[in-house]
């Protein structure tokens, strides 16, 4: 029978991921993301969709990210009605992310009409929140380490990879064949999370890595991140992290209390200024409570009776009103919003008051993608554009690497060599130079047969192989 593989999206950036396994039978997707940053990306999203979505059987979700689930609601919409499989925390994760997107989708729509960006009189959104309900209506939890028929003679089993809550990497098993998908890997030592499960040990047909960081090593030391506070509160400004909603700012709210109670910085107030890192934050509180499998041994005991996310001096800001009063706080304090990579949410009001004054901070904490505003910051642009205007930059910027959630070069190659040897791999989700420098690595160390695939190639699975 003949099977094969098409990647629909990150083939060739970190955003959009989607890769399609067809067989003369069953389609099934694997992720369905959202691109994000370059315009030319972004534009992609409204492209139609390049197989009918209504004759894909099913799609398994590997983590909760809007690179990874975003274009979901797009697809309900365009009619697909099959059963979208993730483990319970991808499933409640995502909703809480996706309900975000629609909300920004529809205000960005608006914000384009009234200011006559766009080209059409009445810009519509790409999708919205009766979209996104839709397609919530599809998820089917999928517990971890059980092997699930989600289509005949095809089979899905997750196993933990620390990257977020509820991420997994995707063993996939259709008419025998065997694919492996790392979805985006995490790094050992998470503070709350376990370490990325090893691959299992029956050689598969078919590995897709990705290679966000391929071609890097996460080398910023851990105290480089104290130093810039304390920087910082020298200057007497205010420091401001834009952090991904999910797992970033829990990880950092945990590296500023311990950094706290240790005396390495003073207690000063900390603000989380994003609805759906509040809301995150409380599914975290709960895998934390409930012991969930995917919590590191002994987590749950040393946090049974305290909040491991307030180093004490920890305010949320929930309402507008709330968020848009921290512009009048004087006080030297630190304010962590979304989105990670400043592409929209409240960071970006943030950003444009914050700025134009040298005695502020801003640290980026993440993966910052090409045409992001946060990688403009990166970059040392002089001016930002937000809001149709160009905001000087006087700000300090600093970049500390050390809470990524994505494993580096080494840490990729370390994991995938405990996998038998496949018929081929493919390396997606990464720039170019990430994804020929893992592509490079997996050939000359592992010896593997690696293919950088190119968007919308379709790779069909010699019969012979088993
Ligand atoms: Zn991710």
């Amino acid at each position: 029978m003949s099977i094969s593989i098409t990647f629909l999206g990150a083939a060739d950036t970190v955003t959009g991921s989607r890769a399609l396994i067809s067989t003369p039978t069953v389609k099934i997707l694997v992720d369905c993301g959202l691109f994000q940053g370059l315009r030319e990306l972004r534009r992609r999203n409204w492209d139609p969709f390049p197989v009918d979505p209504s004759t894909i059987d099913a799609v398994v979700l590997t983590h909760a990210h809007l690179d990874h689930c975003g274009y979901l609601p797009l697809l309900a919409k365009r009619g697909f009605d099959g059963k979208i499989f993730a483990t319970q925390y991808t499933v409640e994760l995502a909703q809480v992310i996706l309900r975000d997107s629609a909300h920004l989708q529809v205000e960005d729509a608006k914000y384009a009409a009234k200011k006559g960006y766009s080209k059409h009189v009445n810009p519509a959104p790409l999708y919205d929140l009766d979209d996104a309900e839709k397609s919530f209506r599809l998820f089917d939890v999928t517990p971890f380490h059980a092997r699930t028929e989600i289509a005949p003679h095809c089979f899905v089993t997750f196993s933990p990879s620390g990257h977020i809550l509820g991420s997994s990497t995707v063993l996939l098993e259709i008419e025998g064949k065997r694919f492996l998908f790392t979805g985006d890997l995490g790094r050992p030592g998470h503070p709350l999370l376990v370490d990325p499960e090893l691959p299992p040990m029956e050689r598969c047909d078919v590995i897709v890595t990705e290679s966000t960081y391929g071609d890097r090593i996460h080398e910023t030391p851990p105290e480089e991140f104290a130093n810039e506070i304390n920087a910082a509160i020298k200057r007497g400004g205010s420091i401001l992290i834009p952090a991904f909603a999910v797992d970033r700012t829990e990880v950092i709210l945990m590296a500023l209390r311990e950094l706290i109670t240790a005396g390495t910085i003073p207690r000063i107030p900390i603000y989380v200024d994003s609805p759906m890192a509040l809301t995150a934050l409380n599914f975290y509180r709960a895998a934390v409570r409930d012991n969930s499998v995917e919590i590191r041994d002994g987590v749950s005991e040393r946090w049974a009776s305290q909040d491991p996310f307030d180093p004490g001096s920890l305010m949320q800001a929930s309402t507008t009103e709330e968020s848009k009063a921290l512009n009048d706080i004087s006080e030297t304090s630190i304010i962590i919003s979304a989105s990670g990579m400043a592409t929209g949410g409240r960071v970006v009001h943030h950003l444009e008051h914050m700025l134009p004054d040298p005695k502020n901070t801003v640290i980026l904490v993440g993966y910052q993608a090409v045409g992001s505003r946060g990688r403009d910051l990166a970059d040392g642009k002089p001016e930002i554009k937000m809001h149709g205007q160009l905001i000087p930059v006087s700000a300090h910027v600093a970049q500390v690497e050390s809470f990524s959630v994505h494993a580096d070069s080494d840490e990729l190659i370390a994991w995938l060599r405990q996998a038998p040897a496949p018929g081929i791999a493919f390396v997606n989700h990464g720039e170019s130079a990430g994804q020929e420098s893992m592509q490079k690595r997996l050939a000359s160390e592992l010896q593997w047969s690696a293919e950088i695939p190119a968007p919308l190639k379709e790779f069909v699975l010699p019969e012979s192989e088993k």
